[in-house]
């Protein structure tokens, strides 16, 4: 008699294909993705280095569960590049890509005045002297190649390194909104916003919203993602002085297991309390550049953060709350907005059946859907939506009176008021309070990186010379490092950069120490330092010593600045130019 052959089945169900990257060499390699254990994994053979495995989504249900939250693309008006190589190395836009720009990103500057451990740009205090900044003229330049592209774009965000450090930030601000783009975000650390009241002032005239890191308030948490463990105290006099002069918030935070995934329900319970803030943005860890060492088997992914905020709230906010956004693949991003009424939030997804509005697979065979209504859900759940705007606050309001047999929204009434006011009685920004956003979303590094997603992908950076970038893309297929090298001024005689620089120097615009004093080292430094001019213009005068020494060390600034500083006379400064003078004499 014979035994039965003993087989052994796969431990994984295979879902797709797909192309990607070897998270060493970055060369594009065939992919797979796999149900497997609860869990969506991605697995990848580089012919020189191996093979790869990382968790691309915390749930697998879930994940087979939206796939049809995936509407068509919109074609965009032009396109940058052709299609020669193939995708991911044609960027961009070329004309394979599935998708029009919601939302485009310009980096303005490489310098920062924090030196986080976790920095998808690689920015840092060390670029203070060597790193790159745009003129006015490139972002000019940029700015048209994104209204060419789109005709009537909506959304642009600054960011960089740190871009409050760039001296002509507001002029790129009003510049964008002279050209049309209503909603401008200022993707910032907050720190110079804490402490620079020019700069203050020119938020407040021209009312960009601010993107505020804020990854928690342990002093750990702050000190593996920041490096610093001190941060909190200058954030919220950041977030405190923006609620002053009526500037609106998003809070972001980067979410890493390990360090402060138990910090979500707070985040949401702070944010749902200050005046600044209209709404919190969850961007789980992702490996591009500078990150934390960690297992990309344990990567956290969006289910991950919703399922910890769900719990931290005991309920407030719960997984099923959140609807993903179908203008990019539906994994990447998931929203949902809350109508808030003093201490009582109801997220709108409980009220109104959203998920069956945006189910483009499910809506083809749905006899009648309301296009009033899924167009207002479309704008919402979109990349582009105006989070905190007067705008997507009466849009929240537009599809409860649409969607709902609810007497009150039919009578145009504010649904979150307990005394149920009109809607027309409220001022603007009475309703935009009375809405908060919470979104989620998924970037992809080289060990996550899914062609397919990034074919769809509608979050773009503009750069100098004329392309528009997947986000995805920029970061992890090799683009950041070409574009950053093209804009370095170091070394580089004869680029726009160096002789932006030495033009500047002629005319006294941003370097501070002319000195000739001892210590021609330390002068130099100073010389080629424009984060030490934005620092003494910074300051609050008049000012003693000992403030401008705490305000160095609270910036980061360099240990050269820093022992500067510290050989200052022991006296009170009334200006600018009196402690330029005081460092020359060092
Ligand atoms: S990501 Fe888009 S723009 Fe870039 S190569 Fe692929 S299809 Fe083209
Ligand atoms: S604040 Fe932002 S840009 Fe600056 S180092 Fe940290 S992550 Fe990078």
């Amino acid at each position: 008699m014979s035994l039965p052959i003993a087989r052994t089945e796969r431990d994984s169900i295979l879902w797709e294909v797909t192309r990607s990257l070897c998270p060493q060499c970055r060369r594009v390699i065939d992919a797979q993705i796999h149900l497997r254990g609860g869990k969506v994994v991605m697995r990848k053979r580089c012919p020189e280095h191996g093979a790869f495995e990382a968790v691309v989504f915390g749930d697998s249900d879930l994940y087979t569960r939206i796939l049809g939250h995936n509407k068509p693309g919109t074609l965009p008006l032009r396109f940058q590049t052709e299609v020669k190589d193939g995708c991911p190395l044609d960027c961009g836009l070329c004309p394979e890509h599935q998708q029009h720009t919601c939302l485009a990103l310009i980096e303005v500057n490489s310098a920062c005045n924090l030196d986080c451990p976790l920095c998808f740009a690689d920015s840092g205090t060390h670029l203070a002297r060597t790193g790159f900044q745009l003129t006015y003229e490139q972002v000019d330049t940029m700015l048209d190649t994104f209204v060419a592209a789109e005709g009537d774009p909506e959304v642009v965000q600054f960011s960089g390194g740190e871009p409050t450090l760039h001296p002509q930030l507001l002029d790129f601000i009003a510049l964008a909104q002279r050209k049309g783009i209503s909603y401008v975000m200022v993707n910032t650390n907050g720190i110079r916003i804490a402490r620079d009241d020019e700069l203050l002032e020119g938020i407040a005239r021209l009312r960009p919203h601010i993107y505020l890191q804020f990854d928690g308030f342990d002093e750990r948490t702050n000190t593996m993602l920041r490096g610093r463990p001190d941060l909190v105290e200058t954030k919220l006099r950041a977030l405190d002085r923006l609620a002053a002069a009526d500037v609106r918030v998003v809070l972001v935070a980067a979410i890493e297991r390990d360090v402060n995934l138990h910090e979500v329900g707070r985040i949401v319970e702070f944010g749902l309390s200050h005046p600044a803030v209209f709404g919190v943005n969850f961007q789980p860890a992702f490996r591009a550049q500078r990150h934390l060492a960690a297992d990309p088997m344990t990567r956290i992914t969006i289910p991950d953060v919703l399922r910890a905020l769900e719990e931290q709230t005991n309920g407030r906010f719960a997984l099923g709350d959140f609807v993903p956004v179908p203008c990019c693949m539906p994994t990447c991003n998931f929203v949902t907005y809350a109508l808030v009424d003093g201490e009582s939030t109801t997220p709108i997804t409980r009220i109104l059946d959203i998920d069956l509005y945006l189910d483009y697979l499910k809506n083809r065979t749905l006899p009648r859907v309301s296009d009033e209504l899924l167009s207002i859900l479309e704008t919402l759940w979109s990349s582009s939506a105006p989070v905190g705007s007067d705008r997507a606050a009466a849009d929240v309001h537009r599809a409860l009176n649409v969607g709902t047999t609810d007497a009150n929204a039919a009578a145009g009434r504010c649904t979150a008021c307990a005394a149920r006011v009109p809607l027309s009685e409220h001022t603007p920004r009475d309703v935009a309070r009375h809405v908060f956003m919470i979104n989620t979303r998924d970037f992809m590094d080289p060990w996550t990186f899914n062609v397919k997603n990034v074919m769809k992908c509608c979050v773009e950076f503009l750069v100098p010379d004329g392309r528009m970038i997947p986000f995805c893309a920029y970061n992890s297929v090799g683009y950041r490092e070409q574009v950053t090298a093209s804009l370095m001024p170091a070394g580089r005689p004869g680029t726009r950069a160096t002789a932006r620089r030495a033009a500047a120097e002629k005319d006294g615009a941003f370097v501070v120490w002319h000195g000739t004093g001892s210590g021609p080292r330390v002068m130099q430094e100073m010389q080629e330092s424009e984060v030490a001019d934005q620092f003494v213009k910074g300051l609050d005068y008049p000012i003693e010593k000992a403030v401008i020494v705490a305000a160095a060390r609270e910036a980061s600034l360099s240990q050269t600045i820093q022992d500067a500083v510290a050989k200052l006379p022991d006296r009170d400064y009334s200006e600018p130019d009196e402690l330029t003078q005081a460092l020359n004499a060092i």
